[in-house]
């Protein structure tokens, strides 16, 4: 069985050079986690120890939030049995619009990527409105920093990674001048960085 790092590497879903951040900072990696959704079968891979984690929690739903969450919520209801929905965003709210969910369920959030953890509030907020409890996170990959850790816990993830970024006036690879600065962000990602800026 294949590290989850090669198979990311592998589809594109990890990929190293010098790239900007949709914050503005630099990094010498960018993940890029709709790429592995490409493959099923390296994803099922990827999932696989996530999957066997969940089996012990005592689980009843997996949630993923629309976009990144959806597949892998998918994935870790095929391989545990449970059942997976989903919450997207309804003028702006993530809502769980087309799901419900039984009083008392217990519900883990399926991500893609958790950075800080702040961006799942949102979705533990919509699963405790339809009554729900939530356990904590599952993700492909956890990036938090020992110094920030997210707000809801980290059940499992496929990967740790502590990936140093950079101010731009900071970044090493800028003066060491050999690789080009790639921007591989969406334009959408762009604007809400200028917006949170
Ligand atoms: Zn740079």
């Amino acid at each position: 069985m294949s590290e989850a790092i090669e198979i990311l590497k592998s589809c594109e879903a990890f990929l190293e050079g010098h790239f900007l951040l949709s914050s503005g900072r630099h990094s010498s990696a960018y993940c890029q986690m709709a790429f592995l959704q490409q493959y099923p079968d390296r994803c099922a891979e990827v999932m696989a120890p996530v999957a066997a984690k969940v089996k012990e929690l005592g689980a009843d739903v997996i949630v993923g939030p629309a976009m990144g969450g959806i597949v892998y919520a998918y994935e870790l209801a095929r391989q545990t049995g449970l059942r997976a929905i989903f919450t997207e965003r309804v003028d702006n709210v993530m809502t769980l619009k087309r799901f419900a969910i039984h009083p008392g369920e217990k519900c883990i959030i399926a991500e893609d990527v958790v950075t800080t953890g702040i961006s799942s509030l949102e979705t533990k907020r919509a699963i405790e409105e339809a009554g729900g409890i939530c356990l904590g996170i599952t993700c492909v990959v956890d990036r938090t920093k020992p110094e920030a850790p997210s707000p809801i816990p980290i059940l499992a993830s496929a990967l740790k990674l502590d990936l140093p970024n950079y101010a731009p006036e900071e970044c090493p690879l800028c003066k060491e001048g050999k690789l080009p600065l790639v921007h591989l962000g969406s334009r959408k990602m762009n604007q809400q960085a200028k917006q949170t800026l």
